[in-house]
């Protein structure tokens, strides 16, 4: 039986109770506990987690082992998978180039679908000691169920994930910022209309599009973001938003009742003790940032608004631009591993695979349109979605990935958020790193 072949949650269950291979949960986040919890009430044996995240290699979680991907091979080769992350065609994809079967592989959305997780809490072991959250693990789970369904049923154009970009302004100034705002000299908030007219075209050619990350630069720098939000909301076939706040910048008034929708949920990442232990004067001035994010938190609460507070998490030497002149099949290397080559990318009207890919294209570095889609090309709407599914299914490498370091999640972590006075030079990057 195929992943991609239709079994019923109790033909799965009854397979998995009586599999006498080892079963592991790809996943080892929250919805991979859920899962756990599941399959101990469904009387299926887990053997241990797979994770592809190597800080989490070794360690255990409720009680078994994560797994690394690179080693499951040789620990279980004849491993059954249970996917609890959303990402599942990434996620099959690997795990059939290891070498398993097809019909090993299963979709945890599937026994996650109508679980009653409300004991959940008890058992849960959240990622970083300091996350707090409200509304977060619910979000996670119907993800993943959504997600599974999504991408099981071949005949839609189902999309995971679409960042849009709402400023290039933020209060901080990362070296490492994976966004690349540290190379925008003259930082601008993008106009309502545009963005708004974007969002209209790729809703009419796609089907579904399970979550809008809404990302800067700072999103409430832009003091008409709550625009954007309230479109998304009003939208049917967007099914969640997510705000990526540094939390520095509190939201205005007539921005509160936008966040409280069901849909919305704020992820704050907390930078105010990322300045700690650093020497240099502008990264240690980040703990002034703790009071803004506390009101935030709390902002939250009064609001009843969802939202995940955490530290920042897997910084890895992304944050550059520089002409790698790879060979083709180095930069399929690079775009294989890269963690990041589904997080589809709104910028003005073009569809991008990646916010990498977007970013250099209004940093005018490359302009490659065969990287991306221009929604507005044809005025034939099988065409404009034919040209997006072949975006997201036929690519096996884009133009961009020979200026990007890669985001390959086995890279090893940097220090995040060392901040800088002034813009990068990025075309005196490049020249630099060709002479
Ligand atoms: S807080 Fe740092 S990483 Fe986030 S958008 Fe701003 S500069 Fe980039
Ligand atoms: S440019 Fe290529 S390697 Fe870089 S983030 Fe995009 S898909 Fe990944």
């Amino acid at each position: 039986m195929k992943l991609l072949a239709k079994q019923t949650k109790e033909e799965l269950i009854e397979k998995l109770s009586i599999a006498k291979e080892p079963i592991v949960i790809y996943g080892a986040g929250v919805c991979g506990q859920v899962l756990l919890l599941a399959c101990k009430g469904a009387g299926i044996q887990v053997e241990s987690f797979c994770d592809n995240n190597i800080k989490k290699k070794g360690k255990s979680l409720n009680g078994l082992e994560i797994i690394h991907t690179n080693d499951i091979e040789n620990r279980h080769p004849e491993a059954i998978f249970l996917i609890s992350a959303a990402d599942i065609k990434d996620i099959k994809n690997h795990l059939v180039d290891y070498g398993y079967s097809e019909s090993n592989l299963h979709p945890g959305g599937l026994i996650l679908k109508d679980f009653d997780y409300s004991e959940f809490r008890n058992h849960y072991e959240p990622y970083n000691n300091e996350d707090k959250d409200k509304g977060f693990v619910e979000f996670a789970i119907a993800s993943t169920i959504e997600c599974h369904d999504g991408y099981l049923d071949p005949k839609k154009l189902f999309m995971r994930s679409v960042d849009i970009v709402v400023t290039e302004k933020c209060t901080m100034k990362c070296v490492d910022c994976s966004n690349l705002m540290q190379f925008f000299e003259k930082p601008e908030n993008y106009e309502i209309d545009e963005m708004s007219k974007a969002i209209e075209l790729l809703c009419l050619y796609s089907d579904q599009i399970f979550e809008f990350r809404i990302i800067g630069g700072e999103p409430f720098v832009n003091k008409n973001v709550h625009n954007v939000i309230e479109r998304l909301i009003s939208e049917p076939k967007v099914k969640r938003i997510v705000i990526y706040t540094n939390g520095n910048v509190i939201p205005r008034e007539n921005q509160i009742e936008c966040l409280r929708h069901k849909k919305v949920l704020m992820n704050i990442t907390d930078y105010s003790r990322s300045g700690e232990k650093s020497e240099d004067k502008y990264t240690k001035k980040l703990s002034r940032f703790v009071r803004t994010t506390d009101k935030l938190e709390q902002l939250c609460i009064d609001n009843k608004i969802d939202y995940r507070r955490h530290p920042p998490e897997n910084w890895t030497d992304c944050g550059r631009i520089e002409n790698f002149n790879r060979t083709v099949e180095e930069n399929q290397r690079v775009y294989d591993e890269c963690g990041c080559k589904n997080l589809t990318t709104l910028s003005k009207n073009e569809l991008h695979r990646c916010p990498f890919s977007a970013q250099i294209t209004r940093l005018g570095v490359c302009d490659e349109k065969e990287d991306y889609v221009d929604l507005t090309e044809h005025t034939d709407p099988i065409a404009n979605r034919k040209a997006i599914k072949s975006l997201l299914e036929d690519k096996v490498t884009l133009k961009a990935c020979d200026f990007c370091p890669g985001r390959a999640l086995h890279d090893p972590q940097i220090i995040p958020a060392k901040q800088i006075k002034m813009p990068l030079p990025y075309k005196r990057n490049i020249e630099a790193t060709n002479s």
